[in-house]
């Protein structure tokens, strides 16, 4: 995971060149749904809004796992509109053994039938998410480890629920390469202790970032960045004319931009280099051996 940086202001523009009056029609449905007390319609509209959150994420890219995905003209049908804070429920998360064990806490869930009825239109409750990300795994679950607020109307109030999962939109939440960085192909925390950890040990159990088997994809994708950095990184350091360092720098660049896929992991990897190019190449001898095994 990756921050993608933009005001509410930015976005709300966004969303109204894209779908002109959508904020003033989202306006009146929250409106209802906080006179009834809860989350209830015949139809939704956070459809038309999609392409807004594709393209703001570094050009159509999941906000979970990084997979780059189809562009908007044909690629809708590749991503959900994910509501961060479910909207008419929330589920209890079976949290794998291994985290309860490192003695991670998790919030016993609301009863069924309550969720976050007052962010169902919030923008900065929304991301875009492919299928395997939202609807296969994240489904209505938000674990956290605070109290649950399901009467909040702004997400940047509620940060005493101490969420688990990682809101990558805009400045409300922590920046996730703060929390997740790579080593080789596998994700792993930043901080040593703490919720800060114990955010990153979720995040990648929940998503299943860190299951080779079950999202080979995502470690093939990444080993391929890896396999076409290592040689770049390494000209742009050693005996090659300017020139050829240049071009190096725009690969590097290039596979380094939040608008690539799997951006955290090319960075990640970069940084290794820069501090140990041996581990670095032995990384990169590992991700050889991946693309080549995997199927
Ligand atoms: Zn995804």
């Amino acid at each position: 995971m990756i921050r993608y940086p933009v005001t509410r202001k930015r976005l709300e523009e966004l969303i109204e060149a894209e779908s002109p009056g959508w904020l003033r029609r989202a306006a009146a449905r929250t409106a209802i749904f906080r006179q009834q007390g809860f989350y209830e319609e015949r139809s939704s509209i956070w459809s038309e809004v999609k392409p807004v959150y594709m393209k703001l994420q570094g050009g159509e890219k999941c906000a979970y796992c990084e997979r780059k995905l189809e562009a908007t003209d044909f690629g809708k049908g590749e991503q959900d509109v994910e509501h961060f804070r479910p909207k008419s429920s929330v589920k209890a998360w079976k949290a794998p053994q291994k985290l309860v064990d490192q003695g991670v806490i998790f919030t016993v869930a609301p009863p069924a039938g309550k969720g976050y009825y007052l962010l169902s239109y919030h923008v900065f409750n929304y991301s875009a998410a492919c299928k395997p990300c939202n609807s296969a795994l994240k489904k209505d679950c938000f674990p956290i480890a605070g109290p649950y607020q399901l009467n909040g109307e702004e997400p940047e109030k509620l940060l005493k629920e101490k969420s688990y999962l990682i809101y990558p939109l805009g400045s409300l939440d922590a920046n996730p390469e703060d929390i997740i960085e790579f080593y080789g192909s596998s994700p792993r925390p930043v901080a040593k202790r703490g919720h800060k950890r114990n955010r990153a040990r979720v995040t990648i159990e929940f998503f299943k970032l860190d299951d080779e088997n079950k999202r080979k994809n995502l470690f093939r994708e990444r080993a391929i960045i890896m396999l076409a950095l290592f040689p770049q990184l390494e000209k742009m350091s050693g005996p090659a004319s300017a020139a050829e360092k240049a071009k190096a720098k725009d690969v590097v660049d290039g596979f380094t931009r939040s608008n690539t896929a799997h951006a955290n992991c090319a960075r990640s990897f970069k940084r290794l280099f820069g501090s140990n190019p041996v581990e670095a190449k032995a990384v990169f001898e590992k991700a050889i051996q991946l693309v080549i095994s995997s199927s």
